[in-house]
């Protein structure tokens, strides 16, 4: 698909999964992508990028090692960012009630889910033009009105943690032209979400995707499901 504007998305956390999917999606349609590993070992990023023609390149960042968001950070300097997505994200024993869950494992979830991902939108926010927009991977889970059968308990804390940030982070830029996401990408199959998961990749993240593009222009915060639709904070 053609990409008159020659946009660059940054995708952080696509080794594997919907990150991945998500910078093979956004090659499709004809973007550049930076999109992050951790650590040195080849991943199926890796294998992309060798298909891409030039237009991938591959970074390495872990998002809870502050001095490797600000090595990343200086490397892009200079750069045009007109998708910022924060797709990073990690479930520990999610079947772990809050009664169970082991003080490591929670704050885990909560640095790599909430605080991890709002320093690395901090970090590069300033790369992300005014027609640009700023996206994090939340979670139906993260909704705090939606949790009525509970599950998932520290993960759904985590992401409802991140909204809230994220809500706050828009309260500080309000009068921001660039669109903020707070993206629900659907039960997926993939390592986290397992195999009974009900949508398979295919099925969300073209449909991500769609979603993140119509909130282009659009200015403000919105928590938005991989159809398009509210999600009810
Ligand atoms: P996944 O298959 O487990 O992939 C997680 C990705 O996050 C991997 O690329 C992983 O890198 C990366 N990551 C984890 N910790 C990181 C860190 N500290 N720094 C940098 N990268 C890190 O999970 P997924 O299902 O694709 O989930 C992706 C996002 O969607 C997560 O935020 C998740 O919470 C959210 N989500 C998923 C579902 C679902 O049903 N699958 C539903 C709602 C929301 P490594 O390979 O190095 O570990």
């Amino acid at each position: 698909m053609p990409n008159p504007d020659n946009s660059t998305a940054l995708i952080v956390g696509a080794s594997r999964g919907l990150g991945l999917a998500l910078a093979a999606e956004y090659l499709h349609r004809g973007w550049r992508v930076i999109a992050t590993v951790r650590g040195s070992g080849r991943t199926r990023l890796h294998e992309l990028a060798a298909s891409a023609g030039g237009r991938l390149e591959v970074e390495t960042v872990d998002i809870n090692i502050r001095d490797e968001v600000a090595r990343l950070r200086a490397r892009l300097h200079g750069r045009t960012i007109d998708l910022l997505f924060v797709n990073a994200g990690i479930a520990i024993d999610p079947g772990q009630s809050i009664n169970d869950v082991g003080t490591d494992a929670f704050v885990r979830m909560m640095v790599t889910n909430a605080l991890s991902p709002m320093r690395v939108i901090e970090a590069f926010e300033s790369l992300v033009p005014a027609t640009g927009t700023i996206a994090a991977m939340s979670s139906d889970l993260g909704s705090v009105s939606a949790n009525t059968d509970g599950g998932w308990e520290a993960y759904r804390a985590s992401k409802a943690a991140l909204n809230t940030l994220m809500r706050s982070f828009a309260a500080r830029h309000a009068g921001d032209p660039r669109a903020l996401v707070l993206m629900a990408p659907g039960w997926v199959r993939t390592d986290m979400g397992g195999p009974d998961a009900e949508l398979t990749i295919e099925e969300s993240i073209p449909r991500v995707v769609d979603t993140l593009s119509a909130q282009a222009g659009h200015a403000g915060l919105r928590y938005l499901d991989y159809r398009g639709q509210t999600v009810p904070w």
